[in-house]
């Protein structure tokens, strides 16, 4: 990677020294605002570690939800906190309910050498998410140097994640930021062949420049979802009730044309009257769909076709569902997609999972540890691989330069 991160830095550059970390603790509350789901706050536990038991001090800054520029109790991150303070035992972890101003910066200069301080979400400040340079300044008073660990808030030009690196330096990728370009990036560079890409997901218009960048460089392009029924009906056949998204039918044609076969559409699909008519799916051929019927999965054949096709791959890449997973038995095609990549990477491919809700589907199958890397961040991994440059990594240092 050509950006600097926390293992560039001496323990001379950290001991003493506070570590402004903008993470991404935008997790998921209930009811009673506790935390259901801690995946992202223990993604960052990494680099939390390492620059606490250099002898930082540790700073953290995170957005939680939409809030519209000013304090709204129920996007407090106080709760976070609190299960940060679990997930770090042996450490002194604070919490203080500003973001920037007199009262944050004090509770900064008050922590000891590898303690841990998170600060109010940083979505509490008018001005964060048009990246105002006034918010970059007030969040750069709050450290000595800087380090993005959020990589699923990289794809966004705030003042935390881009703003502040123009006023605090050294600026540094934390090691989940470094983990998710290695992976992303080392995919797209120099992938081992085979290299295998599965695409689902509802639409296929936001996963368009996708499809556009990954097709000069894979072998095979699987495409499965609802988005298969768009290029279903730009080859003239029957979808039924199926989502199809009418104003890309055009669009589909011209890439089905262009990209040869490379382009593997899914032959067979499980159809039901609906969604929720689960218990009347079946599989039907693809030019077999009835008109009062909706496709909800790939079928058995494809699902049976596809997995042979990601066993016998070096690299996979994965990013939306093949089905409605959330309703069996539409999961099935999911399914299999997830167990032949966990198969693939006992065999050595490297496999990678990006898309919240493909996230979602491997971890519901039990499967997170039998991927190389599981993305945390959805939309961001998705403009990574559109080839698109993230404002939160383009804003850090620059290896062996500055
Ligand atoms: P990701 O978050 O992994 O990028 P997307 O958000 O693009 O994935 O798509 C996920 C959604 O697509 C799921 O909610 C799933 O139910 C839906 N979906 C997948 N296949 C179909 C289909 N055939 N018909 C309707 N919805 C579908
Ligand atoms: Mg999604």
């Amino acid at each position: 990677m050509n950006k600097k991160t926390v293992r560039d830095l001496t323990d001379a550059d950290l001991r003493g020294r506070r570590a402004l970390v903008r993470v991404d603790f935008n997790v998921p509350l209930d009811d009673e605002r506790r935390v259901t789901d801690d995946t992202r706050i223990r993604a960052a536990l990494p680099t939390i570690e390492q620059l606490a038991s250099r002898g930082a001090r540790v700073v953290l800054l995170s957005h939680l939800g939409r809030p519209k520029g000013k304090p709204e109790a129920e996007f407090s991150l106080e709760p976070v906190g609190r299960r940060l303070a679990e997930l770090l035992p042996g450490r002194a972890v604070r919490f203080v309910a500003s973001t920037v101003g007199p009262e944050a910066v004090a509770a900064t200069r008050a922590l000891a050498d590898g303690d841990v301080l998170l600060l109010e979400n940083t979505r509490f400040l008018a001005g964060e998410e048009k990246n105002d340079d006034g918010v970059a300044r007030a969040l750069a008073e709050l450290g000595d140097l800087f380090v993005n660990d959020a990589f699923g808030a990289a794809h966004r030009a705030h003042s935390s994640t881009a703003g502040v690196a123009t006023h605090l330096r050294p600026a540094v990728a934390g090691l989940l930021m470094e983990k998710e370009l290695e992976y992303l990036g080392g995919a797209l560079a120099k992938p081992k062949r085979p290299f295998v890409a599965v695409l689902g997901g509802s639409k296929i218009s936001g996963k368009i420049d996708v499809i556009e960048q990954l097709l000069p460089k894979v072998d095979a392009l699987l495409v499965g979802g609802a988005m298969a029924c768009t290029f279903y009906e730009a080859m003239g056949l029957e979808t039924g009730k199926s989502l199809v998204e009418p104003d890309r039918i055009d669009m589909a044609r011209e890439l089905l044309d262009r990209a040869g076969s490379r382009l593997i559409l899914p032959h067979d699909a499980t159809v039901a009257p609906s969604m929720d008519a689960g218990d009347r799916a079946r599989t039907v051929r693809r030019d077999a769909i009835p008109a009062d019927e909706a496709m909800f999965d790939i079928g058995h054949e494809t699902a049976a076709s596809y997995g042979r096709a990601i066993t016998s791959a070096r690299t996979v890449i994965w990013n939306g569902p093949m089905g409605v997973f959330e309703k069996p038995p539409f999961d099935a095609g999911t399914l299999a997609v997830a167990r032949a990549m966990a198969e693939a990477t006992g065999k050595g491919a490297t496999t990678i999972v990006g898309g919240g809700d493909s996230a979602a589907a491997v971890a519901q199958a039990g499967l997170e540890s039998r991927m190389s890397h599981v993305s945390t961040g959805g939309g961001a991994s998705l403009e990574f691989l559109e080839g698109k440059a993230l404002p939160g990594v383009e804003a850090l240092d620059e290896r062996g330069g500055k």
